[in-house]
C-alpha cells in the first residue's frame, strides 16, 4: 500500500470541503450521524448525476452492443440462494469482548515481537497506510517497557485470519492494547435482511440487494427474448446496493448504502475471453481518464489464480491512489457461465441463447466490469483537490483551494457575474445570458461581493469557467470576459464563441 505524501490531511481537507460547500453530509447528522451512510447535498447530487450520466452515455447509449436495465432492490429471495450470497456473502469478523468494538479479521494485523529469537509478546494494528511503522513502534515500546536487552527481530505482520487458535488469547486488542479480549474470527453475513408483506415469519424474509449484478442475470432471459441482441452483448445497470459492512470507513469509500454501475457482458463459451477481458480493462481505464482521473494514479491488481473463486477465470481490479492508499475502484471479472447456470438450475428456466453466427445453442459466459459510483466520486474529488497561490483583486498573492473537475462532470459548468450589482445595464445583460445558458447547462449567477471573491467561491466548487459582464460588454462590442479556473487566464469572447467553446468543453 502506498499513498501520496499529504494523504491524511488530503482526506481531512476533502471531507471538510464537502461539508462546507454542500457536496456530502453524514447521514442523520442532527441525530448524531449514522455510521456508514452519507447524504449528497446540492453540489454532490449534481456531481454524482454527471458521473452516472457520463457512464451511461459512454457505455450504454454510445455502444451498439449494450442494453440498459433498472431492476428492483428487493428481489425474490431465491435469487440470493442461487447466486450463493445467502451461504457465502460474508466477511470474517473479530470482536473485542472488552471494548465491544468489531473488526474485519482481514483488516486486522498482528505480529509476534521477538528479541534475539525469543518471543516476548504480540502487537496488533488495524489496516492503515503506515501499519508497518505503527507496529514497529509498538514493538520497540514493548521491549523498552519489559527492559529487554538485545535486538528486535523484524516485525512480520499477518492477517488475523491467519492466526492460530492458541494465538487468539495472546494478541492484544487494538482498542485496549491488552491481550485476552479478542474472539476467534467468525463469518459475519453482509446482506441486510428485511420482511416483505404482512407476515413476520421466516417465509417473509427478503434481502436488500448487495450488488446490482443479480438483477441483470435475473432479467437476462427477458432481454434475450424481447430485444434483438446478438452475442456478444452486454446489459448495464446503475443502482443502489447495500452491505452491512463491519467497518465502514474512509468517508464514502466503504459505506453501507452505495451505488454501483455494473455490466454483464455475455460472450460465447468459445470466445477468446482473455483478449476480451484485456479489452474491457483498457476501455474502463480510458473511461476513468476521460472523466479526469490521472492515468498514472490507476494501476492493475491481477488476482492470483489460487485466490480466485472456483468459477472465476480471472479478475483484475483497477486500483486508484486514494488519499488513504491504493485501493480497488473497479473490479473486472471473468465469471464463466456460473451465474446463469445457477439461475437455470434454481429457476428451472433455460438460460441458453441461439448464436446465429455459430449456429449453436449455449449458456453464454460473462465478463463483469463492476464500478462504485461513490468510490468514483471520491477518486474524482481526490484527483481534483488542489491548493495553489494566486494574486487577489489588490495584487496580493493568496492561497486558494480549487477543484480541478473536468468540465464534463463539474457540478456547475459556468458562473455568470455582472461586474457591479447596482448597474441595471450590466445586470440585465448578465441575467439574459444566465437564463439562456441555464436551459442547457447547470450554471450559476452571482452578483455579490468583489469579483475576485466571487471567482474564488467558484474555484472551490470546481466551476471551470467564469463569465463576466463588464462595461466593455455594454458600451463597446458586446463581448464577455471568459476566465479559466485552472490558469486564471482571461480573454474576451463573443456570445457565439462562448457557446461554441462551452459546447466543446462540456459536451465533448
Ligand atoms: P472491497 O474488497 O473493497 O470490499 P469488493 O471486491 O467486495 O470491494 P465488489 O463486490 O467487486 O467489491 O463490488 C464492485 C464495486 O462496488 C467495487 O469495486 C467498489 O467500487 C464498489 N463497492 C463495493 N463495496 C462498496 C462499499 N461498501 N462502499 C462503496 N462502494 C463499494
Amino acid at each position: 500500500m502506498t499513498a501520496p505524501a499529504s494523504s491524511d490531511t488530503l482526506m481531512e481537507d476533502i471531507v471538510g470541503l464537502c461539508k462546507r460547500r454542500g457536496f456530502i453530509f453524514q447521514s442523520s447528522e442532527i441525530y448524531g450521524g449514522y455510521n456508514g451512510f452519507y447524504d449528497y447535498g446540492p453540489l454532490g447530487v449534481e456531481l454524482r448525476n454527471n458521473i452516472k450520466q457520463a457512464w451511461w452515455r459512454d457505455f450504454v447509449q454510445c455502444r451498439d452492443d449494450m442494453e440498459g436495465l433498472d431492476s428492483t432492490i428487493i428481489m425474490h429471495p431465491k435469487i440470493w440462494e442461487a447466486s450463493g450470497h445467502v451461504d457465502g456473502f460474508s466477511d470474517p469478523m473479530v470482536d473485542c469482548k472488552e471494548s465491544k468494538l468489531r473488526y474485519r479479521a482481514d483488516q486486522l494485523f498482528f505480529a509476534p515481537v521477538s528479541v534475539d529469537g525469543e518471543t516476548i509478546g504480540y502487537v496488533s494494528v488495524v489496516e492503515c497506510i503506515d501499519q508497518q511503522e505503527v507496529a514497529e513502534k509498538a514493538a520497540a515500546e514493548m521491549k523498552r517497557k519489559m527492559a529487554k536487552q538485545g535486538d528486535l527481530d523484524p516485525i512480520v505482520l499477518k492477517e488475523y485470519t491467519e492466526a492460530k487458535p492458541e494465538q487468539y488469547e495472546l494478541i492484544p486488542s487494538p482498542a485496549t492494547g491488552k491481550p485476552g479480549s479478542l474472539t476467534e474470527p467468525r463469518e459475519f453475513k453482509l446482506m441486510f435482511e428485511t420482511k416483505v408483506g404482512p407476515l413476520a415469519d421466516d417465509s417473509a424474509s427478503a434481502y436488500l440487494r448487495p450488488e446490482t449484478a443479480q438483477g441483470i442475470f435475473a432479467n437476462y432471459k427477458n432481454i434475450v427474448d424481447t430485444g434483438r441482441v446478438k452475442i456478444p452483448f452486454g446489459i448495464a445497470q446503475i443502482g443502489k446496493a447495500f452491505r452491512n459492512e463491519i467497518t465502514p470507513r474512509n468517508f464514502i469509500f466503504r459505506s453501507r448504502e452505495f451505488e454501483q454501475m455494473e455490466i454483464e457482458y455475455f460472450i460465447a463459451p468459445s470466445a477468446d475471453w482473455k483478449a476480451l477481458h484485456r479489452e474491457w480493462i483498457d476501455t474502463c481505464t480510458d473511461w476513468l481518464v476521460s472523466i479526469g482521473l490521472p492515468r498514472a494514479g490507476i494501476t492493475e491488481d491481477i488476482h492470483p489464480e489460487d485466490k480466485l473463486a472456483f468459477y472465476s477465470q480471472a479478475t483484475t481490479d483497477l486500483m486508484f491512489q486514494f488519499p488513504h492508499g491504493e485501493q480497488e475502484l473497479w473490479g473486472i471479472a471473468c465469471r464463466s457461465d456460473y451465474d446463469l447456470k445457477q439461475h437455470q438450475e434454481h429457476s428451472g428456466k433455460s438460460m441458453t441463447i441461439f448464436d446465429e453466427t455459430a449456429k449453436e445453442k449455449y449458456v453464454p459466459h460473462v465478463i463483469e466490469p463492476s464500478l462504485g459510483v461513490d468510490r468514483t466520486l471520491l477518486a474524482v474529488l481526490s484527483a481534483a483537490y488542489t491548493e495553489d497561490e494566486v494574486p487577489n483583486d489588490k495584487g496580493k498573492v493568496e492561497k486558494r483551494v480549487l477543484l480541478k473537475f473536468s468540465p464534463k462532470i463539474a457540478p456547475v459548468k459556468a458562473a455568470i457575474f455582472p461586474l457591479l450589482k447596482n448597474k441595471p445595464e450590466l445586470v440585465e445583460v448578465a441575467t439574459k445570458l444566465y437564463k439562456k445558458l441555464q436551459r442547457r447547462w447547470n450554471v450559476f449567477y452571482d452578483s455579490s461581493g468583489a469579483i475576485g471573491r466571487r471567482y474564488r467561491r467558484q474555484d472551490e466548487i470546481g466551476t471551470p469557467f467564469g463569465i463576466t459582464i463588464d462595461f466593455d460588454t455594454i458600451e463597446k462590442d458586446g463581448t464577455y470576459t471568459l476566465r479559466d479556473r485552472d490558469t486564471c487566464e482571461q480573454r474576451r469572447v463573443s456570445e457565439d464563441e462562448l457557446i461554441k467553446f462551452l459546447e466543446e468543453q462540456i459536451d465533448g
